[in-house]
């Protein structure tokens, strides 16, 4: 069993254009020798925000601190701790920090070539990671 604290992974700047102020920890991947899921941990500076993007893959979510918008083709939605989102295959999605503090969220994604819709391994690990690190 893996029991670690968040701060005991590195944390890695988003440089994807359109990402300003935004932080990623791969908590469990496949260098945890995880099988079929990542599970990743987002920070976004005050006035931070990840890029508006779209990918076949889901994003399954979690806010633990700060607030902020989700923005979808369906509008703003407000985000608070506690609050858990579901973005589907397909659907547009960028996250912004609105609050005084910092936003910290969970974002699980299926790993590279572990699920259909999911990221494709043959388009090399790594560039699928960057890719999805846009979140
Ligand atoms: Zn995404």
């Amino acid at each position: 069993m893996l029991v670690k604290k968040y701060q005991d992974v590195p944390e890695e700047k988003i440089e994807t254009e359109g990402a300003k102020g935004a932080w990623i920890r791969w908590l469990v991947s496949d260098k945890e020798k995880a099988p079929c899921f990542a599970m990743r941990q987002f920070r976004l500076e005050k006035g931070g925000y990840t890029p508006l993007h779209t990918h076949d893959w889901e994003h399954e979510m979690y806010v633990l601190e700060g607030k902020g918008v989700a923005i979808s083709q369906d509008g703003e939605k407000p985000l608070s701790p506690g609050v858990f989102m579901y973005i589907a295959p397909g659907e547009k999605h960028q996250f912004k920090n609105l609050g005084e503090g910092e936003l910290h969220f969970l974002c699980m994604i299926p790993l590279p070539g572990r699920c259909s819709s999911g990221p494709k391994e043959e388009a090399g690990k790594e560039n699928c990671q960057k890719k999805s690190s846009s979140c």
